[in-house]
């Protein structure tokens, strides 16, 4: 998937970042109050896109969490995210509003 640079979530622009990290187990990170979702990568690895997607899908429920005060733990976020990416990418889903000209 091309991963978008801006993402509107819930009326909040949030800019979606790459940053390289030696850290390897943070893949992304979600700042509410910065707006940005940044997806981590490593100078000695590339990810594989299933994960970066995912991670993207991560940080989105993170985003929707914090502006809805939904108080979900980081479990419970995982879980989320593992779960609708295997749902969305296994049956091909695509929730965009069918246009006349699509
Ligand atoms: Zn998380």
């Amino acid at each position: 998937m091309k991963i978008p640079e801006r993402l509107d979530i819930l009326g909040y622009e949030y800019q979606v970042l790459n940053e390289v990290t030696h850290n390897d187990s943070h893949y992304g990170h979600a700042k509410h109050k910065d707006a940005k979702i940044i997806l981590y990568s490593s100078p000695d690895y590339t990810m594989p896109e299933q994960i970066e997607a995912e991670t993207l899908l991560h940080e989105i429920i993170h985003s929707i969490d914090t502006a809805l005060c939904l108080d979900l733990d980081e479990n419970t976020v995982t879980r989320l995210s593992k779960g609708l990416f295997a749902v969305i990418r296994q049956n091909n889903l695509d929730f965009r509003k069918d246009t006349p000209n699509a």
